[in-house]
């Protein structure tokens, strides 16, 4: 079996890839044209939290695996995970608990309780009809993303920047496996007219410090505040285009939103974050293929807003299709 791999993409889900491969003793080089804070990963939020990918069926028993390692992950600092209270809320119907959700510790969280938020921080209660809170990791992007190169160079991984591929069989002949991690990329790369630009657009603002939990209205407008080591990520939008141009209507719209529903005065914006979320309209593609060189490729793109949240199911998934 040919034991070099080259994995396209430096996202969660290539990194997450290069770690498990190189881990298991494979000889792996990542290829990406952007990495680290330029990746739709570098924009993400990013909560543990099964969102806009399909199908539920498969997207749950990977995300519940990545949850395990993720939890594990809190107990190293460097890594930049931690858990988090969520509180999700809906303005306009009962909010139902998700099955999965459940022996995960979900509980009712009545609105009109006062420490819906925090102890300290009251919402603008009578926006929010109902809600649960879960227990959940949450990946601060700016340490998690270097924690998982850094991981993967310990353990011999190499990381190519600034290359980009027309076709997959561009790749060096000295690789037997391409692994194709390329997020909404695969579009161009693959041809995949399946995918779908899920545009997310967020603002950073500074620590908020009475907010300890995370706080998501998931129907229109989508609000989320999250709060982070060194700042809060507040969001956000979820829109059919490929626009990466940040929209300043926008972000006032978030920071007006947020503010209200946080019952806060407007924080000042540190900066402003633009994504998009791979999302894939016939479900995640994690499979083995055959490039026409006769390489195996094993594709793993499509996670659209939850590419944390399952990337280490999948990419504990791809090495299986591997060893086949
Ligand atoms: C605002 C926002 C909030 C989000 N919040 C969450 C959250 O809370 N939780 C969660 O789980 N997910 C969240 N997501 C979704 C998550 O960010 C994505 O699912 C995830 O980043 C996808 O990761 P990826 O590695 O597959 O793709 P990407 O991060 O897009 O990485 C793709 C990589 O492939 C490279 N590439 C592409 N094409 C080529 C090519 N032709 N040649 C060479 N390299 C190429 C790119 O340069 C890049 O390195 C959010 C997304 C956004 C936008």
């Amino acid at each position: 079996m040919n034991r070099t791999v080259a994995i396209i993409g430096a996202g969660v889900s290539g990194l997450t890839c290069g770690v498990v491969f190189a881990e298991h003793g494979y000889r792996t080089a990542i290829f990406a044209e952007e990495t680290g804070q330029q990746t739709t990963s570098g924009a993400a939020a990013a909560l543990w939290f099964p969102y806009d990918a399909e199908p539920a069926e498969k997207v749950i028993p990977l995300a519940l695996q990545t949850f395990r390692v993720l939890v594990d992950l809190t107990r190293v600092p460097a890594s930049g995970v931690s858990i988090i209270e969520l509180r999700q809320f809906s303005r306009s119907q009962e909010t139902q608990i998700p099955d999965w959700a459940i022996p995960l510790g979900a509980e009712p969280v009545i609105p009109s309780s006062p420490s819906v938020v925090s102890s300290e921080v009251e919402t603008s209660l009578e926006s929010l009809k109902s809600g649960f809170s879960l227990r959940v990791p949450l990946m601060d992007t700016t340490i998690y993303l270097d924690y998982l190169a850094a991981r993967f160079r310990k353990t011999g991984g190499e990381i190519n920047a600034n290359v980009r591929f027309q076709q997959l069989e561009d790749v060096d002949q000295q690789f037997g496996l391409v692994i194709n991690c390329a997020g909404i990329g695969a579009r161009e790369l693959v041809h995949d007219v399946d995918l779908e630009p899920h545009r997310g657009q967020v603002a950073i603002v500074p620590r908020i410090e009475r907010l300890s939990c995370a706080i998501v209205c998931d129907d229109a407008p989508l609000m989320y505040a999250i709060p982070r080591r060194n700042d809060c990520v507040f969001g956000g939008t979820n829109d059919l285009s490929s626009d990466l141009a940040v929209d300043a209507a926008t972000t006032e719209r978030i920071i007006a939103e947020c503010s209200h529903v946080l019952n806060i005065d407007k924080p000042n914006v540190l900066a402003e974050r633009v994504g998009l979320r791979p999302f894939r309209k016939s479900g995640i593609l994690l499979e083995r293929d055959e490039l026409r060189d006769g390489r195996s490729v094993i594709h793993n793109y499509g996670h659209g807003g939850s590419g944390f949240t399952l990337s280490w199911g999948c990419a504990r998934e791809v090495v299986n299709l591997a060893t086949l």
